[in-house]
């Protein structure tokens, strides 16, 4: 398996170099002969190529068999013309990477805000409030006069059908509940169509239990009692908002990991940014994307038949919880290491097989 590794900005360095780390253990442990392949974008790439990204990195990639991408400083990339491009969304629209899975679980030794909880959000990932990738060309936030801007979203049937497939698909593997998170009830068009087609595809599942929930009702939900809830499907801002929320809830955004998924791709990242404030100060955790890398490759071992990457994903997830309990993680995890130590006590604990 190749895979593309881009660390980028902030705390990206830290945290990648430590994911690696953690990778070529696995590699070694399950004999994956992992091939990484160092790339960058985001602040490197616009010194180094006047662009965050380029059309011949997006070959390169397309030609692997996976991309880890690191989080990147999109809030600084203001103007495509100049260079600017968010690398996210670049991935997430050129690969078309439709479904953005983020799970959010509580582990025993890491305090939990509110309880014991175990649920994936799966978002819509390419199309929404998102104005940078819901056209084709430009941009669908339109400045009217210096005063009046118009943002646009685009809701369609497609790709509504194929996340609500999606959701459904993976709540047949968990605990077969799938909850639908929708504002029907004012954008009766928009997310009228996506509840009526979660509501068709439900058909296709009858083992699945559903339930729906207005989205800002579900803020209340899932903080009052986030067990109660197995897998989550929601349009790309919500979900974008609401996994925030459910990897903070369940004990630190920096447990939030996410796989970016397509029908022939997948991108491993983490679900929180570069986080500047604490960037460089080897405080940063590295399970977001460590467990990113774990979905990844589970991800490959599913396409390719190969048990060997499933068994190396499931020693990532139970190293995680592993080094959790025994403090080995950073502070904000209950821990007592930095980021480096994490990862290289992770990597020792794959390599000796605990
Ligand atoms: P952020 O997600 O970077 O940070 C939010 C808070 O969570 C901060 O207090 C931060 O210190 C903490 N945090 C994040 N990751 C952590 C980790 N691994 N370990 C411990 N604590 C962690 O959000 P922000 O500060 O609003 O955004 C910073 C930049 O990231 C902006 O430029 C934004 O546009 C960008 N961003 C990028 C992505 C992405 O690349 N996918 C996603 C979200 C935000």
């Amino acid at each position: 398996m190749k895979i593309v590794v881009i660390p980028g900005d902030g705390i990206g360095a830290e945290t990648m170099a430590a994911t690696v780390e953690v990778l070529r253990a696995a590699s070694k442990r399950y004999s994956l002969k992992l091939e990484l392949v160092d790339e960058i974008a985001g602040h490197a790439s616009l010194a180094r190529h006047g662009a965050t990204v380029t059309p011949e990195l997006l070959e390169r990639v397309s030609a692997a068999d996976g991309l880890m991408l690191g989080p990147m400083s999109t809030f600084e990339f203001k103007d495509e013309s100049r260079g600017e491009i968010n690398p996210s969304k670049f991935f997430r629209k050129e690969l078309d990477l439709f479904a953005n899975i983020r799970p959010a679980r509580t582990y025993a030794g890491m305090p939990a805000k509110l309880g014991a909880m175990d649920l994936v959000v799966v978002r819509e990932n390419t199309e929404g409030f998102y104005a940078d990738r819901n056209v084709e060309s430009g941009s669908s936030e339109i400045l009217v006069t210096r005063d009046v801007v118009i943002s646009l979203r685009r809701i369609t049937r497609h790709c509504c059908e194929r996340i609500a497939r999606a959701a459904f698909a993976l709540a047949m593997t968990r605990r077969r509940h799938l909850s639908v998170v929708h504002k029907a009830n004012v954008l009766k068009i928009g997310d009228g169509m996506f509840l009526d087609i979660c509501r068709a595809v439900a058909k296709e599942f009858p083992e699945v239990r559903v339930d729906e929930f207005i989205v800002d009702a579900m803020m209340a939900h899932v903080v009052r009692d986030p067990k109660r809830f197995d897998v989550i499907v929601t349009t790309n801002m919500f979900g974008d908002i609401l996994s925030d929320l459910t990897a903070e809830i369940s004990g630190s955004l920096g447990m939030g990991g996410s796989l970016n998924l397509g029908l022939d791709h997948a991108m491993g990242q983490a679900a929180h940014g570069s986080a500047p404030d604490i960037a460089g100060r080897d405080v940063a955790n590295p399970f977001s994307l460590v467990l990113s890398a774990g979905m990844l490759l589970e991800w490959f071992g599913a396409k390719s038949g190969n048990a060997d990457f499933v068994a190396a994903a499931q020693a990532i997830s139970l190293g995680v919880a592993g080094a959790i309990e025994s403090g080995e993680c950073t502070a904000d995890a209950g821990g007592r290491l930095g980021t480096r130590a994490t990862g290289a006590a992770l990597a020792q604990r794959l390599s000796a097989g605990r």
